[in-house]
């Protein structure tokens, strides 16, 4: 695998690369790789003759200072992890390689709905911060594939909005999430967690999947509830539990029994936020 730091050196390695008839796919991350980012490596070494990653912890993305430095670095075992899968390459930036004090920004993006609500209301600047990262990245890597995890899916639709923005050309995958065996979402933020809070952490897969079960055509309130209660008793402090249209995550309150439902779960374990969805209607 080749790492690059510099973005000049990674930029004149695709120029060439380019003149190939090669397919480049790209895995973003913020790094503390896990088998659910490898499960993108993997996806995109299916198909593409190149596969790269970028490791960059984006500061413009966090809107609370203390979540941002204790994001955690693993970078020794991230490039044994990538090796092991196969990467061709690691993008290794620093924040002035991304950031350079001369570079303009398209700041704000208008995206519109996708902004206003669940992590877009709940973390204000979060998916600017995503927008303007993944623009630069793709601006470097120029990839013709990008693989996503559905883990983040309002990131998946905020990022599929950022290329019909800026009309890029890049194609979405969207890969399905990894879970540890007692069905955690994999999430560097979950190496954070406390023993016992370790333990408690599946309740929000557990709130996901008891969604799934009860679901029932008509007014959603009192099972959303429940389930806001469920967790706020078991030591959580909820941003939200929501059930939305699965193709544009406009929150429900009724449910006709055809839309396509996505319920999603946001909330905190002490100091540790935790994010989750599953699509509900489907097996
Ligand atoms: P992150 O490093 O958290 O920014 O994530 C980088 C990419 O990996 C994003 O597209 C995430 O959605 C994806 N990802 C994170 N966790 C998982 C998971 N458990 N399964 C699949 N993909 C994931």
């Amino acid at each position: 695998m080749i790492i690059f730091k510099k973005r000049i050196d990674i930029s004149n390695y695709i120029v060439n690369y380019k003149k190939t008839s090669g397919k480049i796919g790209f895995i973003p991350t913020m790094g503390a790789l896990h088998k659910g980012h490898i499960s993108l490596i993997e996806a995109s070494k299916k198909t593409d003759t190149l596969t790269i990653c970028s490791i960059f912890v984006n500061p413009t993305q966090f809107n609370n200072t203390a979540d941002f430095e204790k994001y955690p670095v693993t970078i020794e075992k991230d490039i044994d992890m990538l090796e092991k899968a196969g990467c061709n390459v690691l993008f290794l930036p620093s924040v002035e390689e991304i950031y350079p004090a001369d570079s303009s920004t398209t700041l704000p993006y208008e995206l519109g709905f996708i902004e206003t609500v669940l992590d877009g209301k709940y973390r204000p600047g979060h998916f600017q911060g995503v927008c303007n990262v993944v623009q630069r990245l793709l601006d470097i890597v120029q990839p013709n594939t990008i693989y996503l995890g559905q883990k983040d899916y309002q990131q998946c639709m905020v990022i599929k909005k950022l290329t019909e923005l800026i009309q890029s050309p890049t194609q979405i995958i969207v890969c399905p999430t990894l879970r540890e065996s007692d069905g955690l979402a994999m999430s560097s933020r979950n190496m954070r967690l406390t023993s016992v809070e370790r333990i408690k952490a599946i309740r929000i897969s557990e709130v996901l999947l008891f969604i799934k079960q009860e679901i029932k055509p008509g007014n959603l309130q009192d099972l959303k509830q429940r389930c806001i209660n469920y967790l706020t008793n078991e030591g959580y402090n909820v941003d939200y539990v929501e059930i939305a249209d699965a193709t544009n995550l406009i929150l429900l309150q009724n449910w006709d029994g055809k839309t396509k439902l996505v319920a999603l779960v946001a909330a905190f374990l002490n100091e540790v936020r935790l994010i989750d969805n599953r699509i509900v209607n489907e097996d």
